[in-house]
């Protein structure tokens, strides 16, 4: 028998756990010919939702559970998720409940019939601010101009994954995994499963400002390289532009024309503007560096405190 694995990736979700657990339940037992684990990943949850976690497992023994010793992030909690699942066909979605469970088994139909990754595509986002469904979709805008890769616009973590692509991404040794990115880099049979986007079951969202700049940097960085290009571009730029400057300055001495008489404010300018240039591009130098540090050092991506049920 073929067997359904599910990571729910959740950080202070109390009140949504045993409401996802049910939903999660009552679609997989319903599907036939399939075994199901479902694994939650507490993302060093500082609310009870490890508590009822223990609960959960204690009376179902489908159920399984990696505490991290502290807050990883999202797609630490999905990573070691992944290392751990034992299924044929792996589901990500996330404790909230936005993405439905009872999609599960129409994506499931197109597992078998051959498609490798069936990714969930939202063709409508209830309850998202404005601020959020624009930022996202200027991130994917940039993204996909800047990589090689593309990834599907509206596309997030909620998808089918098969047994096979899931064992090429454990093999990879990369730290910052972006993993919707390096779903779609990994290339075999893909499809989109469009459906609307909930809103939130309760609660509200743990991904703010800093977590979706630092989401979408990881993205850029770990699949372009074009940032460093830009750096180089806009110093020839700057060049060429400082050579017209000074051949029009000496035209003005030979032909005895006055030239920015009172210049001080565009010398000013000129000095904060191209210093923020300058630290600019340092900072995507930076970047870049940060990565090549945090792989040399080779700490682990999370550290797990608690395993229940494995
Ligand atoms: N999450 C996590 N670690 C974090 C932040 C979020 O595991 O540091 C989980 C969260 O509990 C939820 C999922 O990731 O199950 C998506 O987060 P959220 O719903 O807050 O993000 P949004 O849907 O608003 O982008
Ligand atoms: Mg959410």
């Amino acid at each position: 028998m073929k067997k359904i694995s599910v990571i729910i990736p959740l950080y202070c979700e109390e009140t949504t756990i045993e409401e996802c657990y049910k939903r999660l339940v009552n679609t997989l037992c319903n599907i036939e010919n399939y075994t199901y684990e479902l694994i939650f990943v507490n993302d060093g949850s500082t609310d009870n939702s490890l508590k009822l976690l223990n609960t959960i497992c204690s009376s179902d023994t489908n159920v399984k559970v990696l505490s991290f010793s502290r807050n990883f992030g999202h797609q630490a909690s999905i990573a070691a998720g992944l290392k751990e699942v034992t299924g044929d066909a792996i589901i990500i979605i996330d404790a909230d409940l936005q993405d439905p469970p009872e999609l599960i088994p129409n994506m499931l139909k197109y597992w078998e019939e051959g498609n490798e990754v069936i990714y969930g595509k939202r063709e409508k986002r209830n309850g998202e601010t404005t601020f959020k469904l624009l930022t996202a979709k200027l991130f994917y805008k940039i993204f996909n101009d800047l990589s090689d890769t593309q990834i599907p616009i509206d596309t997030g973590d909620f998808r089918l994954v098969d047994r096979k692509i899931v064992d090429i991404i454990n093999s990879m040794p990369e730290h910052n995994k972006f993993l919707r990115g390096l779903f779609s880099w990994v290339g075999f049979k893909q499809i989109p499963y469009e459906y609307e986007r909930q809103k939130r079951f309760s609660g509200k969202t743990k991904f703010h400002l800093n977590k979706m700049l630092n989401l979408a940097i990881d993205g850029i960085i770990s699949f372009s390289k074009k940032p460093l290009k830009i750096i180089g571009y806009l110093g020839i730029s700057c060049i060429i532009l400082s050579s017209v400057f000074l051949l029009y300055t000496l035209l003005s001495y030979v032909f005895n024309f006055n030239f920015l008489q009172p210049c001080y404010t565009i010398i000013i300018f000129a000095i904060i503007f191209f210093s923020g240039l300058q630290l600019c591009s340092l900072w995507i130098v930076s970047e870049y560096i940060g990565r090549i540090y945090d792989q040399t050092q080779n700490r682990p991506e999370y550290i797990i405190e608690k395993r229940i049920n494995f």
